[in-house]
């Protein structure tokens, strides 16, 4: 593997004049950097782009899903390089790393076993009306950095499969990984077909404004998604925005305490509690909450925080510098307002690390039940009553995903029909397949990835009457 990361405009590989830092948030450190993209560099991949689309676009699908196959594959085949490569950039210990690895390339995979319908609206004895999904042109793609990969592969492979042309951009925090799989996949596809590029915070805003995109699919916290709608809105670019996430999870008086409590811990805090769709407010019945708060309590002070590198470590840091300070923020304002605290285990005095913290039945209205604190702090909450709970779940901006655990599944999905999101689980959580749309609610989001509705997001309906014979 080269130590140095280029972008990848028109099939090559691209340097740029600048770069930005990039640390591994486990030490702070900066150990390596990335192409800070210009204007001009832009402005190239979205040509590129533009000049690969037509011939793209009437490729045979079977062939673009060939494509996709072997670009899945060339991931797949670095993903020992790519997953160390991971745990430096994000921070997740390696396992996590390696498994995110291998489900973008299966995920790039299972994409292509998908179809593009065309409907038929009548069939008659004067015409036939037939309604094709036809791409939309030169796609932008911004991702996050809780899962850099993995919903990088969300986008390429239903954008490409569509017959589009991307130009990608991952999160400043953390390009290494996607910089190297544009790589590793740039011989998969024509020239122009997949861009990828990386850049510092000004190069998001100047690719939703550019006149070049048909599209951004934009992946990342309500509160840009709200500046990408904006910025969209002048000349009407398609978008769909996956965004931030408060899930509430219901935990019923019937569950078996100590058989659940290890699953909804991970619900929580899987990827240090950096997961749109982790469980954010835990709401427990009366009748359990005390035998619940203290198993969850045990398991925060026994599984270890520490570098993803190290071996054993279950949990790694906070994957950025700000979203440190934001979840510091978060737990002083829990402190200032008096609420009960119930710490985990040491962390590692370096780095982004932050103990795994419960927050024993804080107030409805306090900041750690209400915003979405995307780090390690779990408010834990009582309830006695459905229609109370389901309320308070329900009383949200958000409306990503949820939870109900019960030992009556019929009791629990007829919670779930209650609630105001685009997925909830029952007796689970943290699932998504390739086949299920991932759809928020409210302001968690506006359209859907994923299955046949998150590929249909890449194409525009394209309506034709053909007359029959008299
Ligand atoms: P973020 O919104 O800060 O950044 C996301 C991406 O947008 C990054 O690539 C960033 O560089 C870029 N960006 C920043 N400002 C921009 C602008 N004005 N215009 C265009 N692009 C801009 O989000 P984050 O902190 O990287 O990610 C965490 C958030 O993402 C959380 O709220 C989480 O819930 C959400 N998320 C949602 C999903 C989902 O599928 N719904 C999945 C993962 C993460």
């Amino acid at each position: 593997m080269s130590e140095t990361f280029a972008m990848t405009i028109d099939g090559c590989a691209v340097e740029s004049a600048r770069t930005i830092d990039v640390r591994n948030p486990a030490t702070g450190e900066i150990f390596a950097a990335a192409p800070d993209a210009s204007a001009a560099d832009l402005d190239a991949a979205v040509a590129a782009a533009a000049r690969a689309f037509p011939a793209w676009r009437d490729t045979p699908i079977a062939d673009r899903k060939a494509a996709l196959a072997a670009a899945a594959d060339a991931i797949e085949a670095h993903a020992d390089e790519l997953a160390s490569l991971f745990v430096k950039e994000q921070g997740r210990p390696l396992p996590g790393a390696k498994m995110e690895i291998l489900g973008a390339a299966m995920w790039m995979k299972a994409t292509t076993m998908l179809d593009i319908p065309v409907d038929v609206t009548e069939d008659s004895d004067s015409r036939r009306i037939e309604v094709h999904h036809v791409p939309l042109g030169v796609v932008c793609g911004i991702v996050p950095w809780n899962f850099p990969v993995l919903l990088a592969a969300w986008k390429i492979g239903p954008a490409l499969m569509a017959g589009n042309t991307l130009v990608l951009k991952p999160s400043p925090f953390t390009p290494l990984c996607t910089l190297r799989i544009g790589e590793l996949i740039r011989d998969a596809f024509p020239p122009g077909v997949v861009n990828i590029i990386s850049g510092g915070d000004a190069l998001g805003p100047l690719m939703t404004a550019h006149p070049g995109f048909a599209k951004i699919s934009f992946t990342g916290s309500t509160a840009t998604g709200r500046r990408v709608m904006e910025s969209a809105a002048r000349d009407l670019k398609r978008i769909t925005l996956e965004l931030g996430g408060n899930d509430a999870a219901i935990i019923l008086p019937d569950v078996d305490v100590d058989a659940v409590a290890e699953q909804l811990f991970e619900g929580a805090f899987h990827n240090t509690a950096q997961v749109c769709v982790a469980t954010k407010r835990l709401y427990i019945h009366a009748d359990i909450y005390d035998r619940l708060r203290d198993r969850l309590h045990q398991l925060a002070k026994e599984l270890p925080v520490g570098d993803g590198a190290e071996q054993g470590s279950r949990y790694g840091p906070i994957q950025n510098e700000p979203q440190y300070r934001r979840v510091l923020a978060l737990l002083d304002d829990a402190r200032a307002n008096g609420l009960t605290l119930l710490e985990g285990g040491a962390v590692p005095d370096r780095g982004y690390f932050v103990p795994l913290t419960l927050v024993d039945n804080p107030p409805e209205d306090s900041r750690v039940v209400v915003e979405e604190a995307f780090g390690p702090v779990l408010p834990l909450l009582k309830f006695t009553d459905i229609d109370d709970v389901v309320a308070r779940a329900n009383d949200s901006d958000y409306g990503l995903a949820g939870a109900v655990w019960s030992a009556d599944v019929e009791a629990a999905t007829a919670i779930a029909h209650r609630l105001d999101t685009g997925t909830v689980w029952i007796n689970q959580n943290l699932q998504s397949t390739p086949f299920t749309p991932l759809a928020g609610a409210k302001q968690s989001g506006f359209g859907q990835e994923n299955g046949v509705p998150g590929l249909l997001e890449f194409t525009r309906p394209k309506a034709i009457f053909i007359p029959k014979a008299a």
